[in-house]
């Protein structure tokens, strides 16, 4: 990663989660001494503090040469720690406007309460609802305070990021405001979640923004694919190079699974039934809303795709079935 510094002055940074997925990506990039821009920022936590404050000091700045806070997208992990780092640096902060009106609606009592109705439609036993959405409020502190964005991305945008110039791309799907980067001389690639190597970026629908992210995201792909790619700097996960094989892989894994979706719905059954027989295994509460999350975006594109009917019970809660 060293290489990326010295060439372009765009340094990795990774941040511990206390997740499965222990780590995020951060990028700490040199314009000059005293023009740095962050992008992505960890969770709102002591670790996260920590880390960045060895990463300046090792790479020897201070707070106030940070002049840009990038945010790919508003899940926690890359959202969360922008505010308070703003507030520290007073730096602008870039980020899709899309992207920060979901964030800003997500972590509040209000969602909380619409979550928990949507966990119900989707079949969730009460007692794992209660769980999830308690485990959703375990997220407010790690996220605030929320951004000033002073700036929204723009498909197609310029950007100086280190030494180089990126465009902006809008890259919808794992998360509908979601933004990469690319530079096209050297042809390198700041992907976020949106192309990771050794995971396939989880395709959500858990009632919050696009109602068919999972065609959204192989769209998004699709666009991606177009583009000569010599390094993708992602945000979890190693550095890698094969892009386009990588793309076509993501693709191949998704169509595998929407036939499986299909074919798992024998008789007619609630999302958190065929999520169940979908992830086969033991899950923490947190993966079992990505699972429910992921189960639910494969069935909607069933869905737009006329390939299944969805109808509700006296209790609004729906029941697929294929049409
Ligand atoms: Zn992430």
């Amino acid at each position: 990663m060293d290489q990326f510094f010295r060439k372009y002055g765009i340094a990795q940074v990774t941040i511990p989660l206390p997740f499965r997925l222990n780590h995020i990506h951060c990028y700490l990039t040199r314009q000059n001494d005293q023009d740095w821009t962050i992008i992505d920022t960890g969770l709102h936590r002591q670790e996260t503090l920590d880390t960045w404050k060895k990463a300046f000091t090792q790479y020897g700045l201070k707070e106030r040469d940070i002049k840009k806070i990038i945010v790919t997208h508003y899940h926690p992990d890359h959202f969360g720690y922008a505010g308070e780092l703003q507030r520290e640096t007073t730096a602008d902060v870039l980020m899709g406007k899309k992207a920060y009106q979901l964030g800003k609606k997500n972590w509040t009592k209000e969602n909380q309460k619409q979550s928990g109705q949507f966990y119900c439609q989707a079949g969730m036993e009460e007692k794992t609802v209660k769980e999830l959405v308690e485990h959703d409020g375990g997220f407010f502190s790690m996220v605030r305070p929320f951004p000033e964005v002073t700036h929204f991305l723009q498909e197609g945008q310029q950007i100086q990021i280190g030494e180089l110039t990126f465009r902006a791309l809008h890259t919808p799907g794992h998360e509908e405001g979601h933004f990469c980067f690319y530079q096209p001389d050297e042809k390198l690639l700041i992907s976020g979640d949106h192309l990771l190597k050794k995971i396939t970026p989880n395709i959500s629908y858990l009632g919050l923004g696009d109602d068919n992210p999972l065609g959204t995201y192989l769209s998004s792909l699709e666009k991606l694919g177009e583009l000569e790619i010599n390094w993708v700097l992602p945000g979890h996960g190693p550095i890698f190079s094969d892009a386009r094989e990588r793309i076509d892989e993501i693709i191949q894994h998704h169509k595998e699974r929407i036939i499986e979706t299909y074919e798992t719905i024998k008789r007619e059954m609630t999302a958190f039934q065929i999520s169940k027989l979908l992830f086969q295994r033991e899950l923490t509460i947190h993966e079992e809303r990505f699972a429910l999350g992921e189960t639910i975006s494969h069935l909607a594109y069933l869905l737009a795709k006329g390939e299944i009917k969805k109808t509700p019970d006296s209790q609004g809660v729906w029941h697929y079935t294929r049409s």
